[in-house]
């Protein structure tokens, strides 16, 4: 089908999760295909875009948010969380305790973000630096998705780019699911 003729979706996708876990750098891997190990902090909103061909009759803008340097409050204002449809949480794989306050974002996601048709946010949650050895995934994470309506979970890697596409992937497919 001619561009011309394809239906185009925007989705505002949020990325949420404690300092340093990989959220700007998972952006950029998803966003520009690149990785960089220097650290570089900006601060305020910020967001990048993806444009997918869904299928032949669809083509999604993804709108991915970076909440660069507001973590240290571990919420955000509700500005940034209007018109969103999904989330993704990442935590640290080398950082236990990045995977405890995936509950704390959890929780502020669910207060603040309501669907029009009254459903629950879609989001995903990533185990962020997959590539480090001897990382170890928390055990509860299966309980924890299970008790929360959270369908998915993926180990990633933004620096060997590991499951970034497939998890946002299945972000989209929720997301569609939620507009039937
Ligand atoms: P943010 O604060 O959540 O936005 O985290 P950044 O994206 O700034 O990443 C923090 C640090 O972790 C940086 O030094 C990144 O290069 C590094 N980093 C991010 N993702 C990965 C990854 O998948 N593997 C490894 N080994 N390092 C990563
Ligand atoms: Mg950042």
């Amino acid at each position: 089908m001619s561009d011309l003729f394809k239906k185009e979706l925007l989705f505002k996708i949020l990325v949420v999760g404690d300092f340093g876990v990989g959220k700007t750098s998972i952006i950029k891997r998803y966003a520009e295909g690149t990785f960089s190990p220097k650290y570089k902090m900006t601060i305020g909103a910020d967001f990048a875009l993806k444009q997918l061909d869904w299928d032949s009759e669809t083509r999604i803008n993804i709108q991915l948010w970076d909440i660069a340097g507001h973590e240290r409050f571990g919420y955000l204002t509700s500005v940034y969380y209007r018109y969103a449809v999904a989330a993704a949480i990442v935590f640290d794989l080398t950082r236990p305790d990045t995977f405890f306050a995936v509950a704390k974002w959890l929780a502020d996601l669910r207060d603040k973000v309501s669907l029009p048709v009254g459903r629950p946010l879609p989001v995903i949650i990533l185990a962020n630096k997959g590539d480090v050895a001897a990382n170890k995934v928390p055990p509860q994470i299966e309980e924890f998705c299970k008790k929360n309506h959270i369908t998915s979970w993926y180990v990633t890697s933004a620096k060997e780019n590991r499951n970034i596409d497939e998890a946002m992937n299945r972000v989209v497919v929720e997301v569609l699911e939620n507009q039937r």
